[in-house]
Formats: C-alpha cells, sequence, structure tokens
C-alpha cells in the first residue's frame, strides 16, 4: 500500500500562532544559519566591537559585496577607534570611496571620537551608551550589543522584518517603517537566554538577506517553511 503524501512542508497543524510565538522558530533558522551563513569578515571573533560598528553603518544602505573591500581597507588603516580619532573627519569620508551617503562617513567618525574621549577606546557594550554616540539610532546601538557582545536584543532591520511579516504575521512586506507592534513582536520572539537570543538576531537576519529575499522568496530551502504563515495561506498579495 502506498504511504499518503506528505505536504512539502508540513500543514496547518504546524502554524507556530498555535505555540509558543518563538520558541518552534529559533532552533530551525539557527541550526540554518549554523550551516549556511556567509564568512565576513565582520562576525569573525578578531573584528571586535569596532569591526562589528563599522560595518553596521557601512551596511545601513550599501550591500555587502560593495562593503567589503572598503571595510577591509578601513580595518587595515583604522584597527581601532582612537585611530579613526586621530584623523581629520574628511579622511573618514575620502576613505569611504564610492559607498554612497558619505554623511555616514562623518557620523562613524564621530562615533569614533566619543568612544575615545568618553569610553577609553574601547567601544561601550551598554545599550544605552551606544544609543547616545553620535550617529548610533535604536538599530546599530541593538546590532552592536547583540552581535559584538552576545546581548539580549531585538535587532530589526528590513531583513528581520520581512521574515517575521511572512513567518508569524501572515503578510508579504511589513509596513514601510517600523511599527511599535513589530517592536513588540520582536521581543515575544526572542530566546529567554542572551547568547542563544543574539544568534536567533543574525541567524533570522541571514534568513532574510538570502532566503525570504523581498522579490524571491526561497520557500523550497527555508528552514521555517512548515510554520510559515503566509505561505500556509497561500502567500495573498500585499495589499498596501
Ligand atoms: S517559507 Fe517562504 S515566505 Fe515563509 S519565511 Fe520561509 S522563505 Fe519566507
Amino acid at each position: 500500500m502506498t504511504a499518503p503524501t506528505k505536504p512539502p512542508y508540513g500543514t496547518a497543524a504546524d502554524s507556530v500562532s498555535e505555540r509558543a510565538p518563538g520558541e518552534p522558530l529559533h532552533s530551525p533558522v539557527i541550526d540554518w544559519f549554523d550551516e549556511h551563513a556567509r564568512d565576513l569578515p565582520w562576525r569573525r571573533p578578531e573584528a571586535g566591537a569596532w569591526g562589528v560598528m563599522v560595518s553596521e553603518f557601512m551596511l545601513q544602505q550599501t550591500p555587502v559585496n560593495r562593503v567589503l573591500p572598503v571595510y577591509e581597507q578601513w580595518m587595515a588603516r583604522w584597527p581601532r577607534p582612537a585611530d579613526l580619532a586621530a584623523e581629520a573627519p574628511g579622511e573618514a569620508v575620502r576613505a569611504w570611496g564610492r559607498l554612497g551617503y558619505p554623511r555616514r562617513a562623518l557620523r562613524l567618525h564621530g562615533a569614533a571620537v566619543a568612544i575615545t574621549e568618553r569610553h577609553g577606546g574601547d567601544v561601550p557594550s551598554e545599550h544605552a551608551q551606544l544609543l547616545a554616540l553620535p550617529g548610533i539610532g535604536e538599530y546599530t546601538a541593538a546590532a552592536v550589543a547583540s552581535f559584538a557582545y552576545g546581548q539580549r536584543h531585538a535587532v530589526l532591520d528590513t531583513n528581520v522584518r520581512r521574515v517575521f511579516a511572512r513567518a508569524v504575521s501572515g503578510t508579504q512586506y511589513p509596513p514601510n517603517a517600523t511599527t511599535a507592534a513589530e517592536r513588540r513582536l520582536a521581543r515575544a520572539l526572542l530566546p529567554e537566554d542572551a547568547a542563544t537570543a543574539a544568534r536567533w538576531a543574525a541567524a533570522s537576519m541571514e534568513l532574510g538577506a538570502l532566503v525570504c529575499t523581498a522579490k524571491n522568496e526561497a520557500c523550497h530551502r527555508c528552514p521555517i517553511a512548515a510554520q510559515c504563515a503566509w505561505r500556509l495561506a497561500g502567500k495573498p498579495a500585499h495589499d498596501g
């Protein structure tokens, strides 16, 4: 007798909405990340908090492949915040090259000066202290605290917001600007343990960058396809 055919990704009974919000997603996404994460220099231990911060400034409006060479040169020239702080701001703009939006270079220089003056040259680990640095907003403060210091923060970039919108909220795209409801959801989805939460933040971001992209969601290789609310609903088109 032929065994009944299983749907390729599971059934609606697996839906995340019927279980605790984040827990069923954590292991699949983190395990996928362990296997598929890109080897990027700012993810290596030697990058340190300064490397993470520099990469976050550069990645704000520029894709990874364009950031990589500039990042490498930047870190070779200014391996510590104090090295950059000792230079004139114009040097930072020059080294920014073709990354675009060069105001980011000035902000990064300003942050390096503040780190040198207020924190003895070490990138602070406290979220509030990061947020108080020039040019650092909620996202970057959370990203540095999480990625560099392994803390538990909701790190909401466009990739993460898209994954949560689809997998959890069942909509194709998140709202244009981050909403309070998205922040609540992101906090609710965080693993309890700080180290796992930091891993989850990086992993969910990478999933949005590599698999659940804006134009081509690759559900056939998505580790949470069985639980994805939008896929299970038949992928209704975005109405806004
Ligand atoms: S199943 Fe498809 S739409 Fe849902 S999170 Fe995965 S890639 Fe995105």
